[in-house]
């Protein structure tokens, strides 16, 4: 199917972009287009107009820097609107600070779609199937939007409204997101089960720990596709059973793609082998040193 019809403006200027998405009500960002065109394609979306921001300046950066948006605290990733899922996974600096980028965005769509697509876009489109939206929210991190009216800092807790949705508006482009790095004593993991390698996740799991001394101070487990929202649990006190707590938050549903009690399944699967994984990882990080 071909798309409605729709107006066009590739602008220069962050200004320009932001003062045609405050004049058009209907009006949608373009960014990589791996999630937007199909939308357009089946209909499934039809602005009155698209913003394409790939002639924006200085937004395609993928930089390590202290200080986290908004707050002030804390080293991690920062990565500018036009930064595509490969640079990302191709920043060995970024990768070291936080290893759960690479980690996940690996398992992000196929290399062509990953060369194409943006980081983000994908937190903004806020696709619960999707993997990087659960890592901002698993790992507390931030999306910085500006519109005419200026910029504000979203957190990640703040960020996914429901399927589909972000809690940006109508007017508001992302031009930033930020990753915080992994402190000391902290150790990440994520394994999904897709059908092919690079589809979207039947059940995707991470999981964020903190140790001292080698014990677990506070364990956290995120997941794909098993909910509206990325979902992330807090399993600190289950560590002997964190697929039952984990599964006492969420509620599988089916489709077209698994039933709700293989997702459950996977759940039970996942969580324990992912959470050792992110313990073991801890430790060895903090006997090899950070960048081992
Ligand atoms: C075959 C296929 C398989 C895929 N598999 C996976 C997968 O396994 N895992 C996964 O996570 N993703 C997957 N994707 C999606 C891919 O990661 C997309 O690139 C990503 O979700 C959206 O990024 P984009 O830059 O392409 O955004 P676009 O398609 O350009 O935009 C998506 C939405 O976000 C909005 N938007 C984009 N950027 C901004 C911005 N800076 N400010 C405000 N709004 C903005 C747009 O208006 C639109 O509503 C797949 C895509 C395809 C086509």
């Amino acid at each position: 199917m071909k798309p409605a019809p729709f107006a066009y403006l590739r602008p220069a200027t962050l200004e320009e972009a932001l003062a045609a998405l405050a004049g058009q009500q209907g009006a949608k960002v373009l960014a990589g287009g791996q999630s937007l065109v199909p939308l357009l394609s089946m209909r499934l979306a039809a602005p009155s107009m698209l913003v394409d921001i790939n002639a924006l300046p200085d937004l395609g950066h993928v930089t390590v820097s202290p200080g986290g948006a908004g707050d002030g605290a804390g080293e991690g990733v920062r990565i500018g609107a036009l930064a595509r899922h490969a640079d990302v996974l191709a920043s060995a600096e970024a990768t070291a600070s936080q290893p759960l980028l690479a980690m996940a965005l690996s398992h992000v769509a196929h290399p062509t779609i990953r060369n194409r697509g943006t980081t983000v876009g994908s937190l903004v489109h806020a696709d619960a199937a999707a993997e990087m939206p659960m890592v901002l929210r698993l790992l507390d991190g931030s999306v910085d939007v500006a519109s005419v009216r200026g910029r504000r800092t979203i957190p990640a807790a703040e960020l996914f409204a429901g399927p589909l949705e972000s809690t940006l508006a109508h007017d508001e482009i992302a031009v930033e997101a930020f990753f915080p790095a992994l402190g000391p004593g902290a150790g990440v993991a994520f394994q999904e089960i897709a059908r092919r390698h690079g589809d979207y996740a039947l059940v995707g799991v991470a999981a964020h720990v903190e140790t001292a001394g080698g014990e677990v101070t506070r364990a956290r487990v995120g997941f794909v596709s098993v909910s509206d929202v990325p979902v992330v649990v807090d399993v600190t006190d289950a560590l002997d059973d964190p697929a039952g707590a984990a599964l006492a938050e969420l509620e599988p549903a089916d489709d077209i793609h698994a039933t709700a009690a293989y997702r459950a399944h996977l759940v039970k699967v996942l969580t324990p082998r992912v959470l050792a994984d992110a313990i073991h990882h801890a430790r060895q990080t903090t006997t090899q040193g950070r960048s081992a």
